[in-house]
């Protein structure tokens, strides 16, 4: 969603505070998905300084997934400071250029879209993995024995074995 700073451009060097929510898509990370069932809230101050706007305050939302080990629905609470500028552009960046800009968020007119930003931090806000609680004792023996022995059953293809029969014929011949 898009962020009015127009009160900032009007007056440059002045900070106003703002509330903005943003709704996340469902993310995968290492192969689990992490959701965001409600919106993450940003919430700080905007000032216009220059040809950037300085965006400062936390975001603050609840991220859901599984736990690693029995995999129960998980909540965890996230909450991080952010501190980011944006470049001030007169129009939008040509698509030929926006690698050059992929470091440096930037905007045009009088509105900032947060989305980026937002889903940014969620993520690297995300713990390594989620755990239902510290003495989760995980899945039931039987459960983790059972993909064990699965696994085993696999035959042992190698795929030098069929080379090496062919090999041996030579010599043999
Ligand atoms: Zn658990």
């Amino acid at each position: 969603m898009m962020l009015d700073v127009s009160l900032a451009l009007r007056s440059p060097g002045e900070a106003f505070p703002f509330r903005h929510e943003e709704v996340l898509p469902p993310q995968e990370v290492l192969g689990e998905e992490i959701r965001f069932d409600e919106p993450v809230v940003l919430e700080g101050s905007y000032t216009m300084a220059d040809e950037a706007l300085l965006l400062r305050g936390s975001l603050k939302g609840t991220a859901q997934a599984s736990c690693a080990r029995c995999l129960k629905p998980v909540s965890k609470a996230i909450q991080v400071p952010f501190e980011e500028s944006f470049l001030h552009t007169s129009q939008a960046l040509p698509e030929d250029d926006s690698e050059a800009w992929e470091e440096q968020f930037s905007f045009t007119g009088s509105k900032v879209e947060l989305n980026p930003l937002a889903l940014t931090l969620s993520v690297l806000a995300l713990p390594i993995r989620f755990l239902c609680g510290k003495g989760c004792e995980g899945v039931p023996e039987g459960a983790s024995q059972a993909q064990d022995d699965s696994q085993k059953d696999l035959p042992e293809a190698h795929p030098f074995s069929a080379l090496q029969q062919l090999l041996t014929k030579d010599q043999e011949v």
